[in-house]
């Protein structure tokens, strides 16, 4: 593992994929993907994800695919892959497993917007969870609420991408991954392993548990390479939450939206399904829609 994110590795250094990217074997977190995924696209659909069912649902994801499964694979873990093989010459077997996740959990977001960040990966839960401290549903409690900073989402979209940028710039001029070493999703794998490889990434996860305290996701937003793909493609899918004729326009959703998606025309690329927007609407006026 020496070398990993140092200047001049050969192919000598690189470490085995599975040293790297633990993936014994990826098919229990699939399927817990695949089940989170389609129960919660159900329970939306039928307006039936009410604040206590998406609660136990985060904790489900925090523990079941955060500790109990190490969050891995996770949705980060392809990306981190693809700048190995591009900085590192990696396998090109284990390449097309990860592509083949990343394709997988891509096309859930083409399909169905983030239904996948907002209730099946455990970093995006965490923090979904400790949001609820200062980001509230109510206009009440979101004055109370002192210490949250709003920041927008064209700010967080230019950093993500930028991020991402340099990512793949290290990665392909000087041959420098370091995505895998801050990771939050792989802090989950040292509270399975105890191995000081993952203690970076744990720190990491700490901090991010911290921010989401000041700021909405702050991982999901602003730092996540998936995020930055999901994001995008979630702007093309058909179904996503929109405002019925029983709209009125008072403008309480976009007011406690924190994405600044709730307006009627907004793209939905970063709604993550928290729902603050329909519980604050006094008309019912909000429902999982095709166009
Ligand atoms: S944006 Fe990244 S960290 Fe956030 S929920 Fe999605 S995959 Fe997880
Ligand atoms: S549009 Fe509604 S569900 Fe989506 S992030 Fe905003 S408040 Fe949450």
């Amino acid at each position: 593992m020496e070398n990993l994110s140092g200047l001049g590795n050969d192919i000598a250094s690189v470490p085995s994929p599975n040293e790297l990217l633990p993936l014994d074997s990826p098919a229990p977190m699939i399927l817990f993907w695949v089940i989170t995924f389609s129960f919660c696209a159900i329970l939306i659909n039928a307006k039936l994800m009410s604040r206590k069912i998406s609660t136990t649902i985060y904790l489900v994801t925090i523990i079941l695919g955060g500790i109990v499964l190490g969050g891995v694979p996770n949705a980060v873990m392809p990306i981190q892959y693809i700048l190995i093989v591009i900085g590192l010459r990696g396998e090109v077997t284990f390449y097309l497993l990860v592509s083949l996740i990343l394709g997988l959990l891509l096309y859930s977001s083409l399909l169905l917007g983030r239904i996948f960040c907002g209730f099946a990966c455990p970093v995006g839960a965490l923090q979904e969870l400790i949001s609820k401290i200062n980001f509230k549903s109510d206009l009440n409690g979101q004055k109370k609420a002192k210490f949250h900073i709003e920041i927008s989402s064209q700010v967080s979209s230019k950093v993500r991408w930028s991020v991402l940028g340099i990512l793949f710039l290290l990665a392909s001029v000087w041959s420098i991954t370091i995505l895998p070493e801050f990771n939050p999703l792989s802090g989950f794998l040292f509270l399975r392993t105890f191995t000081l490889t993952f203690l970076i990434p744990l720190l990491s996860l700490i901090v991010v548990c911290i921010a989401s305290i000041f700021i909405y996701r702050p991982w999901c937003r602003f730092l996540c390479p998936f995020g930055a793909g999901s994001s995008l493609l979630s702007r093309f899918t058909g179904i996503k939450y929109r405002h019925t004729e029983d709209c009125t326009d008072c403008g309480l959703c976009e007011k406690i939206c924190p994405t600044q998606e709730a307006a009627a025309d907004s793209k939905k690329g970063e709604c993550y399904f928290c729902n603050r927007c329909i519980e604050i609407c006094p008309h019912n006026a909000i429902k999982f829609d095709m166009i």
